[in-house]
């Protein structure tokens, strides 16, 4: 049996490690688009655009794992198209490769925008050294987007000693995600690092050192860094015909319409068994367990994906972890902690339920956070008081809860 990966990231890193240590013997055949060995992208629009971490430390595994694993990697190569009749993949030099099972972990790419001047998007290694080498002190720069990449970039930025403004369609940054309590947490936490925020706006149009808004207003703009979101990479599997909407359409043991092609990582699109819905994550612990969960599924094990999604990130000296599903909305935020000092846990509920739970500059309550959001999906409810209690233990609370 050969096991070909298209993508050759983190979900299908996690796979070809996870394929060997459940004691895959047979070939895996990892193709990847990109030159450099897999790697992890958080460090991109952090500790390696700042300038504190060296390429070194952004990849997976060193080369000679690849060897010792006996894994063929075959880098700088593209998969054109697949061939789920003849069980062949096609690749941009014309080879066919062979597969029993195949593994689709392509990804995604940054949505674009029609802007002229000194625009940067931000996905790969090559995209964060060419804007790091842009961030020179003084430089003037839009950001155009207040989602994770946007405001990691804009901390970045000011790190770096830029002039930084950030444009945001909605009224708040990252709003979708964490709600309006939350959100205005990150954007007081922006301005207070000196970053100028345009909410409601949209950019009208580019040059070499300005951009306009949708008001007229001109922004200085030597640097523009499109955030708007990422585009899943589905191209080869809806031209093989396999299911896709938004994301490659995968059961909850990451098969795909196709019973010998799987999906995993950032394309995923995956019947969730706890939370009762299709949801697609595009965050690195999903690459991770995703990746490694495909393996034994691939393997022909009887395996659900459960996962609960998780995130993090860090901007200036706030670091956060976010677990837990707001999908179809929620009703009220309970705060643990102090707001004001950037020290707390955030738990959002509904109907009684916890649904997500976000701690910042607060550590080591991640387990306890996800024990509570698995036992309200299974109909745990918690009063609001004891959880914005801090002498309250948020494990007894799973406990004395009304399961
Ligand atoms: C700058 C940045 C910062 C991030 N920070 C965080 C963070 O702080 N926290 C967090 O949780 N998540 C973060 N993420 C998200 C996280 O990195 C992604 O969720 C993760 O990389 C997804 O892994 P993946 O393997 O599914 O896809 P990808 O990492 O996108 O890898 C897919 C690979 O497949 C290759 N490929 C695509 N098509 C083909 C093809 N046809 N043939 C061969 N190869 C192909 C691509 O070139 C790519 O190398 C960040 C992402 C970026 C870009």
């Amino acid at each position: 049996m050969t096991i070909v990966i298209a993508g050759a990231s983190l979900a299908g890193v996690n796979a070809a490690e996870t394929l060997r240590s459940e004691g895959f013997t047979g070939p895996i055949v990892m193709i990847g688009s990109e030159p450099d060995l897999p790697y992890e992208r958080p460090p991109l629009s952090k500790g390696y655009l700042l300038g504190s971490d060296e390429l070194d430390s952004v990849f997976v595994h060193p080369a000679q794992w690849y060897q010792d694993q006996d894994i063929e990697l075959r880098l700088s190569t593209t998969v054109t198209a697949i061939d789920p009749a003849g069980k062949t993949v096609t690749v941009d030099d014309g080879a066919q490769i062979g597969y029993s099972k195949l593994l689709l972990a392509t990804g995604a790419r940054p949505r674009r925008l029609d802007l002229a001047g000194n625009v940067f998007y931000l996905r790969d290694v090559r995209d964060s050294q060419r804007l790091k080498a842009a961030l020179q002190l003084g430089a003037h720069v839009a950001v155009i987007g207040a989602g994770w990449i946007g405001l990691e970039v804009a901390a970045a930025a000011r790190s770096h000693g830029c002039q930084v403004t950030v444009i945001e369609m909605d009224s708040l940054p990252l709003r979708k995600v964490l709600g309006d309590e939350v959100a205005t947490i990150y954007r007081d936490l922006h301005t207070s690092h000196g970053v100028t925020f345009h909410f409601g706006r949209s950019v009208a149009g580019s040059g070499e050192n300005a951009i306009t808004l949708d008001d007229g207003t001109i922004i200085p703009a030597g640097v523009i860094v499109v955030g708007v979101g990422i585009q899943p990479n589905t191209e080869l599997a809806s031209d093989a015909g396999l299911a896709v909407d938004n994301g490659v359409v995968v059961s909850s043991s990451l098969v795909t319409s196709d019973p010998d092609i799987f999906a995993c990582g950032d394309i995923a699109n995956w019947e969730h068994p706890l939370l009762g819905t299709r949801i697609r994550v595009e965050h690195w612990e999903n690459a991770r367990q995703s990746g490694q969960l495909v393996a034994r599924s691939l393997l022909g094990q009887d395996v659900a994906y459960d996962w609960i999604p998780y995130f993090y990130s860090d901007q200036y000296d706030a670091g956060m972890e976010y677990s837990g599903w707001t999908g179809d909305g929620y009703e009220e935020v309970v705060f643990r902690g102090s707001a004001e000092a950037r020290e707390f846990i955030a738990f959002w509920l509904k109907e009684g339920r916890v649904v997500a739970g976000m701690n910042v500059n607060v550590w080591d309550v991640q387990d306890d956070i996800r024990a509570l959001i698995a036992a309200s999906a299974r109909g745990l409810t918690v009063s609001a008081a004891d959880l914005a209690n801090p002498e309250v233990a948020l494990l007894s609370l799973r406990e004395a809860g009304s399961a």
